[in-house]
């Protein structure tokens, strides 16, 4: 899977004539048919919901903390890294940061949040 990761953060796409945001980045505007142009996210956002993950896809070992964080204009998915669920609140402040991924052996680059 590729991952919208450049450097240390993450990238959106903005449509060129209507504003909308996505993530992960599209080519196209799917209302609008415009082209877009590649954002960079901030390295910062709010956790809007979460989840403890029990029963993983192989990929990530469980069990650990998902949540939905708001990162500038786009809502993104991630495994906070640092926090139990009993240690989350909506409302968190979360950083991303960019390393190897850390649940496999392979050399795979993956982001995760950090709660503050
Ligand atoms: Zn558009």
């Amino acid at each position: 899977m590729s991952l919208p990761i450049r450097g240390d953060t993450l990238a959106a796409s903005r449509c060129a004539k209507c504003g909308a945001h996505f993530f992960p980045p599209r080519h196209r505007c799917p209302s609008c048919m415009a082209d877009t142009v590649e954002v960079e996210l901030p390295r910062e956002g709010t956790v809007l919901t979460f989840s403890e993950v029990h029963v993983s896809n192989g990929r990530f070992r469980p069990p650990y903390v998902v949540a939905i964080v708001e990162l500038g204009p786009v809502r993104v998915p991630g495994i906070v890294i640092n926090a139990t669920y009993d240690d989350m609140e909506i409302g968190d402040r979360v950083a991303v940061i960019v390393e190897r991924n850390r649940y496999l052996d392979e050399p795979d680059v993956w982001y995760y949040f950090v709660k503050k």
